[in-house]
């Protein structure tokens, strides 16, 4: 499989629909841990910690990526923010852990509907790589 980072490179930013669609509406399987009408929160199939979750908006929007971002767009992504938080307090990351918003190619984004990890279970290591 390729790495994070190949997957990366080679991702083209667009707006074509992305696997993230298909896990939004179950055609493909996933590991949900939240769920609301506006976001979805679900294990991250390669997860990079021992708590790995993917928070992402049901609708894009337009959204591909942060860089993205337009003035209609806080309200969602305040909403995933709180939606990480929540979900941190439910899976028991009492002594913290690490959201990432990865964009664009040299942001190691691969795919193109935002979302935000929630990384936590293990001892965090700065700078990131
Ligand atoms: P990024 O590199 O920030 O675009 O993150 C995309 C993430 O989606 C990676 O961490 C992948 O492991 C994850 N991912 C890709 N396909 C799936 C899937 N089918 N189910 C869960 N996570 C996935």
């Amino acid at each position: 499989m390729a790495s994070e980072k190949e997957a990366a490179l080679a991702a083209s930013p667009s707006d074509s629909p992305t696997i993230f669609d298909k896990i939004i509406n179950k055609e493909i399987p996933s590991t949900v841990v939240y769920e609301d009408d506006k976001v979805l929160a679900f294990r991250d199939i390669s997860p990079q910690a021992p708590t790995h979750i993917l928070i992402i908006p049901k609708v894009r929007d337009g959204l591909t990526g942060l860089s993205k971002a337009e003035e209609r767009h806080t309200e969602i992504l305040g909403r995933l923010l709180y939606t990480a938080k929540l979900v941190a307090k439910q899976e028991g990351l009492d002594d913290g852990y690490r959201i990432v918003i990865n964009d664009g190619p040299s942001g190691c984004q691969s795919v193109y509907h935002i979302h935000v990890h929630l990384l936590g279970g293990r001892q965090m290591n700065w700078p990131p790589g």
